[in-house]
């Protein structure tokens, strides 16, 4: 893949999109195409195989069915086409994304029972267990796999069990989580997870797919069509039928994120999840230099995402912290957490932890703008 002229290159911080290769920028400049020729016919059947590769599906049970748009529009999809009439869904709940599945079963009246633990830990299965033994109207569980808004790391093998031993669909979020850390869907007992092309592959917004058991897509053939243009079943059978998106499909997108799944090849499930781990010790590492927690423990996070507690006083500016920042070539992000003073740093993206190493120079510089000497609290 040739490339024309390097671009800028920010390391992104924030919780995707992520930082991409000027490769995958580039696989987006093409000839004008119609995306009803056989020859994009030809590359989304191969995405869609890949897709189903990258979390080592088997290719007789799973399939990947993708739509346009951000990560939600997939959350949206698996929420809306999976109940059927009369059952509810129960989310396992403890973090901002798995609230918003919530949110969106309530928006299309769909029965929902929301389990919510804290933010901060991990869901107490014993409650799901009890929950799901003593409702049989729950048809469906999901959850988040990696909770973006904190870096907790759910348990979704034995969230799966549980859901699986009760009779349940199991739909996991794995949309920071995809592409980076290794996954094998079955393994893990998941029957429906959801990526977005901004994420874990580090290609561009605007393409996101769900990876799911293709019995039970089947099944949802008569389940209520509480959308049209976000309907799972419409959207599988045009693909299997015609080999396409059933509206205009994100042509460019596709492109680049057909280079990064080869980038993603060439690099290897085992390499990238160690850079990003790498990554994720420079920021504790970092963190650590500064004098600065983070909010979860280390042991459940995900190693991809950093909630850190900010200073507690009146020098602290997290707007000052980040155009600093920013203006030297690093993004970083607000918190998530209700009622806590926390800024986020992620590494999902196409960075190194030299990058990372980069950026605490910068940090600490800033701090020092702010009025700290370092560590801060000396
Ligand atoms: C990013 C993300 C989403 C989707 O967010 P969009 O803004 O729609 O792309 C959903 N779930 C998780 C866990 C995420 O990290």
């Amino acid at each position: 893949m040739e490339v024309v002229k390097p671009v800028k290159r920010n390391v992104l911080l924030n919780p995707g999109p992520a930082t991409t290769t000027d490769t995958v920028k580039y696989a987006q400049v093409i000839p004008d195409i119609c995306p009803r020729e056989q020859e994009f016919v030809d590359i989304m059947t191969e995405v869609r195989k890949e897709l189903v590769n990258v979390v080592h599906g088997d290719p007789e049970k799973y399939t990947a069915v993708i739509f346009t748009g951000s990560g939600t529009i997939i959350q949206d999809v698996c929420v809306n086409s999976l109940v059927p009439e009369n059952k509810k869904m129960c989310v396992v709940n403890n973090g901002a994304y798995s609230a918003r599945m919530v949110e969106i079963a309530e928006n299309y009246g769909i029965p929902c029972v929301n389990l919510e633990f804290p933010t901060t830990g991990l869901p107490d299965l014993e409650v799901v267990k009890k929950t799901l033994a003593e409702d049989n109207d729950i048809a469906v569980v999901a959850t988040v796999h990696h909770e973006t808004g904190t870096g907790v790391l759910n348990p979704v093998r034995e969230i799966g069990k549980i859901a699986h031993d009760n009779g349940c669909v199991f739909v996991v979020d794995t949309i920071s989580t995809y592409g980076l850390r290794p996954i094998r869907i079955e393994e893990e007992n998941i029957d429906f997870l959801m990526s977005s092309a901004q994420k874990g592959l580090a290609a561009m917004t605007g393409a996101s797919w769900t990876v799911g058991k293709i019995e039970e897509i089947k099944k949802s053939k008569n389940y209520p069509k509480r959308s049209y243009y976000c309907n799972l079943y419409m959207q599988y059978d045009f693909f299997e039928r015609i080999g396409e998106m059933h509206f205009t499909p994100p042509v460019q997108t596709i492109y680049a994120l057909r280079q990064a799944i080869k980038e993603y090849r060439a690099e290897g499930e085992q390499a990238r999840w160690e850079r990003l781990s790498k990554c994720w010790e420079a920021i504790h590492r970092g963190l650590g230099e500064i004098g600065l927690e983070s909010v979860i423990d280390k042991e459940i996070q995900g190693r991809l995402v950093v909630t850190v507690k900010a200073p507690d006083d009146e020098r602290f500016d997290f707007s000052k912290l980040h155009d600093y920042c920013y203006e030297r070539g690093f993004t970083i992000y607000p918190g998530k957490m209700f009622g806590l003073k926390t800024f986020r740093l992620c590494n999902l993206g196409q960075i190194t932890y030299k990058d990372i190493e980069d950026f605490f120079v910068v940090a600490k510089e800033a701090f020092q703008e702010m009025g700290y000497t370092i560590p801060i609290n000396a």
